[in-house]
């Protein structure tokens, strides 16, 4: 059993003052000016054989989209985003443009600054997104029926080019609302103003998609059903599970999933009302963990602590990332590992740690152990692919690999009517862009197949 300490915890909601909870979870990358995109586009080389187009997993022709806005062309360069990234508004907030095209731009080798190509991107795409005309019209009809499971920037990405081609796609989506993580998990101050249900309304705006919210694959439907009733499937299911930290005691209260807290954050309507501890810690390495950590800390939270195993170059939250964190007070201990939890009247109240070391290439306590105080504890050390709903009885349909969906370059199963893309298949990137570029792909494959 957890071990018990003295004191109670400090948890509370409203610790800031409504003015500054405002401000704290406002837009990070406020919009371009057209003065400031026209200075910002000027500074583009317009490299032929560009390195960021390389670096974009969506391909994006990124000289040319800069080019057109150079022109005043802002119609043209949404199309040239828009044909080949229907998520290009959400990609210009969301993606960790410093280790994508940003990452790669000529610019940071010579002056050290790279184009603003994310902030260029969103300065084209917002006009266009608020046209009330769709920028894509539909093929004729092809009288082919596909089913994707889950409405997330993958499904609706696959979605979204099925229509394009003429095909009738039904889109169906356990939770009540769709857009999947960018309405549930990307961090509050990068998608403002409702942005994840504008963009989706966007996206459905093309026609020919029907939404079923709220029906899950595997309590709703099973994916025998779906292979039945439709020419083709597509899984879009995204990662369902929370890795646990495998200490005892860990279902005590505030021993929190970071994801659960950050959904009910992305869906509260007043964030005065979340509780927050006054001392809060973080386990974990990525993106889930910066996003809690500083989400936490603009909610009020005095002292916020992430613990990761390793050292700062494994981590795969981005030195960005890492630097942000840091900004907004977050700090951050390497090398230990939760090893326990003490509690208080069943409710946690600090952590205790081991210090670790490489040795032999493999990673080792130390035998050294400290303790934090912590009102609240944030699980981020990854989150888990739930292959149930694709289970018959006791066998898996499809082949898993590491516990995710295999696929081929075609986003195609082992199943030959089925195909999947996002964070649930094998080998991805975890990023809202590389989910795109999965659905757009599969949405390809299952057109040519389709048609053969
Ligand atoms: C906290 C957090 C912050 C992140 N921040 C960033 C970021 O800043 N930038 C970035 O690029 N990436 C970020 N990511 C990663 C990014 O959000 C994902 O890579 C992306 O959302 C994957 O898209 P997807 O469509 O595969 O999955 P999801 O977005 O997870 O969508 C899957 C959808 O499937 C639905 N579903 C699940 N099971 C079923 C079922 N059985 N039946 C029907 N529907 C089902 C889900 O409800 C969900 O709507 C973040 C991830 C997390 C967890
Ligand atoms: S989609 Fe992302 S990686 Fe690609 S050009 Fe836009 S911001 Fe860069």
């Amino acid at each position: 059993m957890p071990g018990r300490l003295s004191d109670s915890p400090d948890v509370a909601s409203g610790r800031l003052s409504p003015a500054t909870l405002d401000a704290n979870f406002d837009d990070i990358h406020p919009p371009l000016s057209r003065a400031r995109a026209l200075v910002e586009a000027s500074r583009c080389y317009f490299c032929f054989d560009a390195p960021c187009i390389e670096a974009c997993p969506t391909g994006i022709d990124i000289p040319s989209f800069i080019r057109k806005i150079a022109t005043d062309n802002v119609r043209g360069a949404a199309m040239d985003i828009l044909r080949e990234n229907i998520f290009g508004g959400a990609c210009a907030r969301v993606c960790p443009t410093e280790v994508l095209c940003e990452g790669a731009c000529v610019r940071v080798a010579q002056e050290g600054e790279p184009v603003a190509i994310g902030r260029l991107q969103r300065y084209a795409t917002d006009p266009r997104m608020a046209e009330k005309r769709h920028p894509f019209s539909r093929a004729p009809a092809t009288g082919k029926r596909i089913a994707v499971a889950g409405a997330g920037p993958a499904g609706l990405a696959c979605a979204h080019r099925l229509a394009v081609l003429g095909h009738a796609v039904e889109v169906f989506e356990a939770r009540p609302k769709p857009g999947g993580l960018n309405e549930y998990g990307i961090a509050a101050y990068k998608l403002v103003d409702d942005f994840a249900r504008r963009e989706v309304d966007f996206i459905l705006g093309v026609g020919g998609i029907t939404l079923h919210p709220g029906q899950a694959l595997g309590r709703d439907l099973t994916l025998a059903d779906l292979r039945r009733d439709y020419d083709a499937v597509f899984l879009g299911l995204g990662l369902g599970g929370v890795r646990a930290l495998g200490l005892e005691g860990e279902a005590i209260e505030g021993v929190i999933a970071a994801v659960d807290y950050i959904a009910a954050l992305r869906q509260a309507d007043d964030l005065a009302t979340l509780p927050v501890g006054r001392r809060v810690v973080v386990i974990g390495g990525g993106n889930t963990a910066i996003d809690i950590a500083v989400q936490t800390a603009r909610l009020g939270a005095a002292d916020v602590t992430i613990v990761y195993r390793r050292g700062p170059a494994e981590m795969s939250a981005t030195s960005h990332e890492r630097e942000f964190a840091q900004v907004n007070g977050v700090r951050i201990r390497h090398w230990a590992r939760p090893v326990g939890l003490t509690a208080h009247e069943g409710h946690v109240r600090g952590v205790a740690f081991e210090t670790t070391r490489m040795i032999g290439g493999r990673l080792e306590g130390t035998g050294e152990t400290f303790s934090l105080v912590a009102d609240q504890v944030f699980k981020a050390v990854g989150q888990t692919f739930i292959a149930d709903p694709l289970n018959d009885g006791a066998h898996a349909l499809l082949d898993l690999e590491a516990g995710r969906i295999v696929v081929d370059e075609d986003r195609r199963t082992s199943l030959a009517d089925v195909w999947a893309g996002g964070d649930a298949i094998a080998g991805g990137e975890d990023l809202t862009v590389s989910a795109v570029q999965d659905g757009k792909i599969a949405a390809q494959a299952i057109d040519r197949a389709l048609r053969s």
